[in-house]
Formats: C-alpha cells, structure tokens, sequence
C-alpha cells in the first residue's frame, strides 16, 4: 500500500486475517499505519517507490495522489497497480471526471471548465447568480471547494493557476439544492466481479464527513437500485479495480447526481468493519488480488459510524476508554494513533443494531466521549 494513513492502518487487520503480508509506504515515521510500515518514503520519487514495488506482488493505495508518471512507469516494469493508472486518472483530476462521467452519460450537476472571471461570470449568469467552484486537483474534506456569487470570488485559485506551468482551469458546477448526501460502495476484481453494499447517507459537516448510516434511510426499492446501477456503471466504464465509493447528491427533486469518486476504502464504507459480513477493507484487498469477492449483506438492520473529529482538547483518545467503554459496550471504538488535532479524524465509532434511535444514540454518544 502506498500512503500510510488511516485506511492503509484498516487494511492491516484484514491483511492479518488472511494471512496476507501487506506492506505499506509510509510518507514519514510515526503515521496512522506504522505497524506495518515497512518503508518510509516520497511517493512522488520514481526510484523510491519502484524499490518499493520490488518487494510486493500487487500495488494498491491509501490516496489518490501518487503522480500519473509514475503510476504508469510501475506499469511499465510490470507491477500490476490496482486501481491502474487509467482509473485514478479521474480520482485525481474533477475536471477530467466531470468530463468522463458526461461521456458515459452518468447524471452529473451541470458542470463548465473555467479559465478566468469573465467564463465563471457566464456560467453564474447562467445558473441563478450563485455556482460552486472547485480546484481540480488536490482538494480533500472541502479544502479547494467554494460557492460562489461573483465573479471575482476565485481569484485567487485563477492567479495560482496562472503561475502553475502546467496551467489549467477551474471546475465550476451549479449549486445543487440536495435534501441529503449519500454514498453507494463497490467493489471490482480485474475480472470484472462487482459486488455492492447498501447506499448509505453520509452527513457533512463544514465540509467533513461527520456521520454516516447504513443503510441510508427510506432507500429500499428503486433508490437503492439506481446508486448501485450508477456505481457499476462507474466501476465499469472507468475499469476501476478495488474499492469505489460514489458520493452522490439526493436532490429535492428526487434525482440522484454523482458529486465525487473516490478508488480506495472511504469514509463511507467504514460501518461494513462491524457492520457487514465482509468489510471494505477485506473486500479491497480481495479485489486487488483478484479472488472471489465476499459477500456484503449487512449483519444488523441499522449501522451508524460517528467520525471522531479533532479529539480530546488533553491527551488522547485512549485516555477516556474507561468511561466510554463502561458506558457503551457494544459500540466499537476505532483509533487511528493520530494527534488530535482541530477537525482532524482521528477515530471513528460504529453501532450497529435493529432500532435506528437507539443506534444512532449509542454511536453519537460514544463519540462525544472523545471529544470536548
Ligand atoms: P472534497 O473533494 O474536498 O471532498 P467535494 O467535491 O466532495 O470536495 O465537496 C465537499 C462538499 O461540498 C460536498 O460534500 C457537498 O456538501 C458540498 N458540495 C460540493 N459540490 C456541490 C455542489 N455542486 N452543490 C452543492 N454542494 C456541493
């Protein structure tokens, strides 16, 4: 696994399970996967991560952010990368996915490539006066994305582009008026097996994932076939190898639109830990070996992972164990090893069981045991 975060730590467990020896680059000593850091390195130097590659059978990721050059040199050497190069392309490039995903003729918002104020001042014209406008690359919980009333409000991100040799423009999409925010997860093995959980809801907040419930509710019937049918479509017509999550926007007028793609583990997939037969994490590493995929059905009705964001205020998570642990025994606890830090995900939480209220309460209050 390339990128030591916390997806690459939930790996870790599956990969114990079956015996699998994963092997992880680290960006630095002491991240949220080191246990099974065998390497400490920059993903973006060709020599470092070839060396890497050396000692692995299969190349999969913990971000999207290793460079096109050298994902496709990997390639080159005969590494097999899952998800390959021509899928991680539109992980890591919204304009290119924008553009992608219209071709398939999969529902997206209504979407323009801009390069300066004035074709931002067309589409807002265009599009009630009020638009949302994203960097195409490297933005992540909501960093790079800004709605907008004027023309003048992404100056800044147009000057930055301006002075990035390899230039390049800004996506801007209408204002979608959504009722909620939903998630639906798949997997795909290069053979092209696809297996899918249930569409969950995924609650933001300033831009961050807060909470999510699986299944999402009142989605029994056809909601729930269109977001698999829009995932599968994804999965396949961009060849995606591994886990996808497609977040989607529910509108007011009951449409589903695809907002972001994402060709790892994601935090909306994080409840099937405790939650499903089989979790995204073992799901991902079946996939990218190319096995037989496990089975997804949910083990309770209702699933609810609460994300712990930024932490205890003093110490650290496991300092309030003992409280959280006497008060809540059935929920389960999961600590990244991370420093808390203001909104930074640190942990997360997952009940699970038959009454929604009384999950969602167990796993809420949970959470607030850790932070302040
Ligand atoms: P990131 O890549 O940083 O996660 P996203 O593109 O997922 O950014 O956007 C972050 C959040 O901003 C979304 O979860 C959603 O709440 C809001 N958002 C993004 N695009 C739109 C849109 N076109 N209309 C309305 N809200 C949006």
């Amino acid at each position: 696994m390339i990128g030591g975060g916390q997806l690459a730590r939930m790996m870790i467990p599956a990969a114990v399970n079956l015996g699998i020896d994963i092997r992880v680059l680290a960006e630095q000593p002491g991240m949220s996967a080191e246990l099974a850091a065998s390497a400490v390195g920059d993903y973006h130097d060709l020599d470092t991560v070839a060396a890497f590659a050396d000692t692995v059978d299969v190349i999969t990721f913990d971000h999207e952010h290793v460079p096109q050059e050298i994902l496709r040199a990997l390639v080159a050497r005969g590494v097999a990368v899952h998800p390959g190069p021509d899928a991680l392309l539109y992980a890591q490039d919204k304009l290119l996915m924008r553009q992608r995903l219209t071709e398939l003729g999969l529902p997206v918002p209504d979407w323009a490539r801009v390069e300066n104020p004035d074709e931002l001042d067309a589409f807002l014209a265009e599009h009630g006066g009020r638009a949302v406008v994203k960097t195409a690359r490297g933005g992540y919980d909501g960093k790079g994305v800004r709605v907008v009333a004027h023309k003048h409000e992404a100056d800044d991100w147009f000057q930055a582009l301006a002075e990035d040799a390899n230039g390049g423009a800004l996506l801007v999409e209408e204002l979608v008026d959504f009722r909620r925010e939903l998630a639906q997860v798949v997997a795909r093995r290069p053979s092209g097996d696809i297996r899918s959980w249930p569409v969950v809801e995924t609650v933001q907040r300033d831009g961050v994932c807060a909470e999510v419930v699986a299944p999402a509710p009142h989605s029994s019937g056809r909601l729930a076939e269109v977001a698999e049918q829009i995932a599968r479509r994804v999965a396949e017509g961009i060849g995606v190898t591994g886990v996808l999550a497609v977040e989607l926007f529910e509108t007011t007028d009951d449409r589903l639109l695809i907002n972001e793609l994402a060709m790892r583990p994601h935090n909306s997939g994080h409840w099937s830990i405790d939650g499903s037969v089989t979790s995204q994490f073992e799901q991902h590493l079946r996939a990218v070996l190319d096995l037989p995929l496990g089975d997804t059905a949910t083990r309770e009705p209702w699933s609810i992972m609460v994300n712990v964001l930024g932490g205890p205020a003093q110490g650290s998570m496991s300092d309030r164990y003992a409280g959280a642990f006497a008060a809540h025994p059935s929920v389960k606890v999961h600590n990244y090893n991370k420093a808390p830090r203001p909104g930074r995900k640190i942990g997360h939480v997952t009940a699970v069981g038959a009454d929604l209220d009384e999950v969602a309460y167990q796993a809420r209050a949970t959470a607030a045991f850790f932070q302040d």
